[in-house]
């Protein structure tokens, strides 16, 4: 007799609900199907388990179809009380034996996955439970010995060890970020002050990270109360100096979990009342509440879900009985496992130190990240600069921009401003790029020019488009020297690298250009050498997946392809990435390059979709992608070669794709890269160094690169670096995007 299937997958989504849950199931859904692997969804997390019946159900690759854009989680998660007791899971393990299901992958958080594990760990017993209760046969007993786990986090809070993010707290992150936003200038209008309150219990990111996106004035969080018992006073104080110092309203964002260094929990009416009396005004709380879970996920959550659920089928394929559970996660870029049981009791160690009041412990769990953001947020939110030292040497260091306007340039200047200020520096603000340099465009900026410029997009300072050379050059020497100017940061692209390469290059001529330049990476593009992501990118794939919804919802009733062309140069990240987080069935490319024998299999295979039934195609082309095969080539072909099945409309979308607001992720890379900068300026000056450099994200760490590594590391011609990461990730874009041909006719 042939053994009984073995290694169907079952999936559960449980514990709180978090945007991107459903493009992990996606992934792990349609992984599975293309790995020849039945897969179960199992609904409403451990209570499915536990009642079975109809809650598990078997997965096809449509029953996933048009899910990316929606929050929450079509499977539905629960909290279970039965899944904590005995029976309950012998129950639930009965159920999964009655599909054969006995690998799991549970999308959820700290609670959910230490479930998961007392469930493995008693699955032996419970099967003999059954065997001896008659309940399930012998043999099924004896055909899946084993239950093998694997887990990912969904979580917005973001409290999680073995992820830098969990799934749902950038969306989490864009919520606040926008409320923060609105609030802010109806406070400002009217002169007032507003408490908000978000999620974390026992984590403060969200706390952390909408505060300093937002530019809010103090921040309250778990981890780290202020450090004396009088704080309302110091509270009061700091909000007065704001205020005298030209600031036009106040923002308190305190976590859930805000308490004082006694562990006594601070609610936000107590803060709200407290300034009320202080300060004479109006002070409103505005508590986010589920808003926070709401809305569709950002882009970074459905690619976050979509990498992580792909790793994880891979992950319990591999996985023995023998092996240790693991958690997949992200560590800068990267999709990592770690032993999962080992993430939970770091996470719990966190909440551990918080109610001992070892406040030092729990930042130091926290990591390194975490606790440089939040002493940057306190320079940053000071009314005033601390005063430079009586001896100190004032540095006179410039802040520029190079290059199209990205979202995210402000905040970067807006951070390097405050932190220059705040070390005792003096400084410039260069408007209008290269160009405005050579004329001569520098004034001395102070702590209040750039209040508020967080949350602006474009380029407040102005930037320009043109490499200068000849005579640029010698005027751009002449102002260096005019100006005394010790230090550049160039907030830019491309043409800022290449200029400041350029001035590297004519340091014999020119001795005005032997001081330090650095480049922060701010492109949407992400074509930057030496950092896996440039400032701007993040919001104008935000920006793409919205307008992709969009487009996608107007056909609902037609049968339709849509041929959406997308910025990014030779560059095929945004194409790649928005291809990914709006679930194109084709991405074009100019790193791969399009051919005819390819476009030729595109269109058989739209042929052959829309004959089956399909009704709406996306195909994403990157600008530059081929020269000859341009979009309305493409559109063409399809709307010919496509006869009545189905019709074709182009979309390009233009420059909404670097406008509006940053997201919060590019403020708060824009920040932590920026004050880098500042300081790396500082040493070189003050040590004597002169060294150019540009600084970049790899991986998790962040790294500076002397800049005689432009050339070697750029492809100059395509404006774009020799390695990109992201080209790795292709492989699951083309699996996600249509069954293969075997898969089809099974
Ligand atoms: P989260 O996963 O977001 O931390 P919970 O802590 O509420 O959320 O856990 C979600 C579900 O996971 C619970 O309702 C319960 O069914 C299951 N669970 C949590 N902890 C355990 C445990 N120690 N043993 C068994 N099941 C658990």
């Amino acid at each position: 007799m042939a053994n009984p299937p073995i290694g169907r997958i079952g999936v559960l989504t449980s514990g709180g609900d978090a945007q991107g849950m459903n493009a992990a199931l996606r992934a792990i859904v349609r992984t599975s199907i293309e790995r020849g692997i039945e897969v179960y969804a199992i609904y409403e997390g451990y209570c499915g388990l536990v009642d079975g019946g109809d809650l598990i159900r078997k997965m096809t690759w449509e029953s996933v179809g048009g899910i990316l854009h929606l929050g929450g989680t079509i499977i539905g998660t629960a909290r279970s009380d039965e899944f904590r007791t005995h029976e309950g899971r012998r129950t639930a393990a009965r159920n999964l034996l009655q599909h054969d299901i006995d690998r799991l992958i549970v999308i959820g958080g700290d609670g959910s996955l230490t479930g998961a594990n007392i469930f493995r760990l008693e699955w032996p017993d419970l099967l003999k439970e059954l065997v001896a209760a008659g309940e399930i046969t012998k043999k099924s007993a004896a055909a899946h010995p084993s239950l093998l786990i694997t887990g990912l986090v969904g979580s917005i809070d973001n409290d999680m060890f073995g992820t830098d993010m969990t799934i749902g707290a950038d969306s989490a992150l864009h919520r606040i970020t926008e409320a923060v936003d609105a609030i802010s200038s109806t406070a400002a209008s009217h002169q007032r002050t507003f408490v908000v309150k978000v999620m974390g219990r026992h984590c403060g990111y969200l706390a952390l990270m909408g505060g300093l996106a937002g530019g809010a004035d103090w921040v309250l969080i778990p981890e780290s109360p202020p450090d004396t018992d009088d704080w309302e006073k110091l509270l009061i104080e700091r909000l007065k100096a704001g205020r005298k110092a030209g600031r036009r309203d106040s923002i308190i964002v305190m976590a859930e979990g805000a308490q004082d260094r006694h562990g006594k929990y601070i609610g936000s009416t107590h803060v709200a009342d407290v300034l009320e009396k202080a300060l004479g005004e109006e002070v409103r709380v505005t508590v986010l509440g589920h808003v926070q879970r709401g809305g569709t996920p950002s882009a970074f959550d459905r690619n976050l879900g979509t990498r992580l659920g792909y790793a994880a089928v891979e992950e319990v394929l591999a996985a023995t009985p023998q092996s240790e559970p693991m958690l997949i996660g992200l560590r800068g870029n990267r999709i990592t496992s770690s032993p999962l049981m080992e993430c939970v009791e770091q996470t719990l160690s966190v909440t551990s130190a918080v109610n001992a009041h070892d406040y030092e412990k729990a930042m130091q769990l926290r990591g390194s990240s975490f606790k440089e953001s939040f002493t940057t947020l306190k320079t940053l939110l000071r009314s005033l600069p601390h005063a430079p030292a009586p001896e100190q040497r004032r540095l006179r260091l410039a802040v520029m921009h190079a290059g199209s306007p990205a979202p995210g340039m402000n905040a970067a200047v807006r951070a390097a401003v405050r932190i220059g200020l705040d070390r005792g520096h003096v400084m410039l603000g260069v408007r209008n790029g290269f160009d405005g340099l050579a004329r001569g465009e520098v004034e001395e900026m102070n702590w209040m020019s750039v209040n508020g410029w967080a949350a602006r997009g474009g380029s407040e300072l102005g930037t320009d488009r043109v490499v200068p050379t000849g005579k640029n050059i010698y005027q751009i020497a002449r102002q260096i020297e005019e100006h005394a100017i010790d230090g550049i940061l160039v907030i830019g692209g491309f043409i800022g690298y290449e200029t400041a390469y350029n001035l590297y290059s004519a340091r014999a001529n020119y001795p005005a250009f032997n001081i330090p330049i650095v480049l922060l990476p701010a492109s949407i593009n992400n074509n930057l050498p030496g950092s896996e992501l440039s400032i701007g990118a993040d919001t104008a794939l935000n920006n793409i997946t919205d307008a992709v919804d969009k487009i996608k919802e107007s056909a609902v009733a037609l049968r339709r392809v849509f041929v959406v062309e997308v910025m990014g140069r030779r560059c095929g990240y945004l194409a790649l990435m928005g291809g990914l987080a709006t679930g194109a069935e084709r991405v074009y490319i100019h790193e791969e390059g399009v051919n005819l024998h390819d476009l030729q299999v595109d269109v058989d295979n739209l042929n052959q979709g829309f004959a089956l039934g399909k009704r709406l195609g996306l195909m994403i082309r990157s600008e530059d992608a081929n020269e000859v095969y341009t979009t309305p080539f493409m559109v063409a072909l399809f709307e010919e070669e496509g006869a009545d099945l189905f019709d074709v409309r182009q979309a390009i979308l233009g420059h909404l794709q670097q406008g509006g607001n940053p997201s919060p992720f590019d403020r708060i890379q824009a920040t932590r890269l920026a004050t880098r900068c500042i300081d790396y300026l500082i040493e070189q000056v003050e040590t004597g160094g002169n060294l150019s450099a540009f600084i970049g994200i790899i991986g998790k760490e962040i790294k500076f690169h002397p800049v005689e590594d432009f050339p070697r590391m750029a492809d100059i011609e395509n404006q774009r670096p020799k390695q990109q990461w992201w080209m790795n990730i292709r492989p699951i874009a083309r699996i996600l995007a249509q069954p293969s041909p075997a898969r089809i006719e099974e």
